[in-house]
């Protein structure tokens, strides 16, 4: 039962609050992190959270069932097609999150993994919008 409602939960958590989740565990293993507080004049799509440590992450942050827009689907391509890292999390995401937040990378040696990571990710976010 207590699994049940804790998936509730989950599935019902507002994007604002999963983001500040995302926000605070960022920020406590050492990432900067920018938001835009007011997007409206901004090019529609980009990132929700633009995070840097040794390294540069864009998130863009959805709740549960949230769909990507077709503006957030063109960014994420195009920074990953720029080799950038780049992901859609979730709130069932948080581990995989605090995982790749965690990981301490080398940009430079980290770049051929990323390379490959972008292009399986780009595969996830290309299945995700033909779902
Ligand atoms: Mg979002």
């Amino acid at each position: 039962m207590r699994l049940v409602s804790a998936l509730t939960t989950l599935a019902d958590l507002p994007e604002k609050e999963w983001q500040a989740q995302v926000v605070q565990l960022a920020r406590t293993l050492g990432w900067r992190h920018f938001h835009a507080y007011r997007s409206t004049k901004s090019p529609a799509g980009f990132p929700d959270l633009t995070l840097v440590r040794e390294r540069i992450i864009f998130v863009e942050l959805k709740t549960e069932r949230g769909k990507l827009t077709d503006a957030q689907k063109d960014w994420i391509e195009a920074l990953l097609h720029a080799g950038a890292e780049a992901y859609v999390w979730r709130p069932a995401d948080l581990d995989r999150a605090g995982r790749i937040l965690a990981q301490r990378g080398d940009p430079f040696q980290a770049r051929g993994e990323i390379v490959s990571i972008a292009a399986s990710l780009r595969k996830r976010v290309l299945d995700e919008a033909a779902a």
